[in-house]
């Protein structure tokens, strides 16, 4: 195996040319840091590419106490508050990148997720920052103050490493958890990792006669006997359950209980700007109004076409039935549907169809302040791949964004000495 010499320049090698590897890398080497990037894929930063629907949520200026999610969230809080969405908006103006604002959501103007990572990559040259693709990092050992780092056949020798591998959600883009593994024989622990930002799989046939109905509604989880989270927004039916950026929020508290076997429901309110009578009492007025049409045709005044027909077959209720002929309890019944329609969530969609994931290194193990290891000196983490997950809406970026850029300067001041 050839091993490549460190030389007297304290040298840091950073695992992941991602958006937390090539920020890290930019600010380091801004610092006076001697980088080496290794990345395992072909080219740098794939996932980038894919981000916002090729659009790049960036970051965003809004967040509150259930925007980042983890075992200790205050860290993920800590660590914004030293490079927030400000930081990064100056940060990319630096690279000569503006943005756009959408309600908080931050864009590149270009509306172009190329664009993000063009920028970032253009800086790595004009930088002289070498990243290696094809080389993944299968191994690293601390002898003495020097890193070990191996991919198949070759050893990096440097002072520092950072490691940005990301977590395992959709492997094909790069990150294979792996570096998390790699962690993990450094002897950390780590926090179970589950798929997150993702669809949910609901039990019954109900979903299969609403596919691709898009509506507004209102979910509350309910965990065991326990009701949990809620979110309001655009649900997306699909025929296997639930989706959109709705349930992506919610879903990694389901996904977590599911793994720890716990009864996992999904109560949808089909009708959230009505309250029960409410509701009910515009069935009683379709009744009185229109009482010459079916109960799925008069539903169809307040609901999607296919949603009210799937509701009135799961109510029992005959499809040709006059909406003059409802009983009592046959409103109840539907009231009752539209409102709180219960679902049990039996699965979830895997890491390959997830956006982020959720768990890894466990916080406790890592310096707030500067995102070293507290177990191994000189090793540091950002991204993904700590025990860190945000909700949608930029703010996974702004993560990796943040913890990168800490790690940098933490590894530059250590440098400078
Ligand atoms: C489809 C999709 C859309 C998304 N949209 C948004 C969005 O709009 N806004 C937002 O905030 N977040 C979004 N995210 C999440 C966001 O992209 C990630 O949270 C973020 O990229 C994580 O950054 P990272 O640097 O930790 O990891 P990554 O960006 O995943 O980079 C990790 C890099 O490390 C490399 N690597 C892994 N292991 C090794 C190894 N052993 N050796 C060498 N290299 C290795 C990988 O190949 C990869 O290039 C989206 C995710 C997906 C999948």
């Amino acid at each position: 195996m050839k091993k490549e010499n460190s030389k007297s320049k304290k040298k840091l090698i950073i695992v992941g040319a991602g958006a937390s590897g090539l920020v890290s890398a930019i600010e380091a080497k801004r610092n006076g840091v001697d980088v080496l990037v290794l990345e395992r894929m072909d080219r740098p930063g794939k996932k980038i590419l894919a981000t916002g629907n090729g659009k790049c949520n960036l970051t965003n200026s809004f967040y509150d106490k259930d925007t980042y999610r983890g075992e200790h969230r205050e860290f993920a809080y800590h660590t914004i508050h030293k490079f927030d969405y400000q930081n990064v908006l100056s940060f990319f103006e630096s690279l000569g990148l503006f943005v756009v604002e959408n309600n908080g959501y931050y864009y590149p103007k270009s509306g172009q997720a190329s664009t993000v990572l063009d920028v970032l990559l253009l800086q790595c040259r004009h930088l002289n920052i070498p990243i290696l693709c094809q080389k993944e990092v299968i191994k690293i050992k601390k002898k003495n103050n020097e890193f070990e780092v191996f991919t198949a056949d070759e050893c990096y020798l440097s002072h520092y490493v950072l490691l940005c591998g990301g977590g395992k959600s959709n492997e094909k883009l790069g990150s294979n958890g792996s570096t998390i593994q790699l962690a993990k024989e450094l002897g950390h622990k780590i926090v179970p990792l589950a798929p997150a930002l993702c669809a949910l799989h609901g039990k019954g046939n109900f979903f299969k006669e609403t596919s691709g109905v898009r509506v507004k509604a209102r979910i509350r989880l309910k965990i065991d006997e326990t009701y949990t989270e809620w979110n309001q927004g655009e649900l997306q039916l699909t025929d296997y359950g639930i989706s959109g950026v709705m349930v992506f929020c919610l879903s990694r508290y389901a996904v977590y209980g599911i793994m720890e076997k716990k009864g996992v429901h999904a109560h949808i309110d089909f009708m959230p700007d009505l309250n029960y009578d409410e509701c009910k009492e515009k069935l009683l007025f379709l009744k009185k109004i229109v009482p010459y049409k079916t109960i799925p045709q008069a539903l169809e005044g307040l609901l999607n076409q296919k949603l009210a027909l799937a509701i009135t077959k799961f109510c029992n209720m005959k499809t040709d039935l006059l909406i003059k002929d409802m009983t009592m309890d046959q409103c109840n019944k539907l009231s009752g549907t539209i409102k709180n329609f219960q679902v049990e969530i039996m699965n979830f969609a895997d890491f390959s169809k997830s956006q982020v994931t959720a768990g890894g290194v466990s916080t406790k193990q890592i310096h707030p302040d500067t995102m070293e290891s507290k177990l191994v000196k000189g090793l540091y983490f950002a991204g993904e791949m700590v025990d860190v997950d945000g909700t949608c809406g930029g703010y996974n970026l702004q993560w990796a964004f943040s913890s990168g850029m800490i790690a940098a300067r933490s590894i530059s001041r250590e440098v400078q000495g």
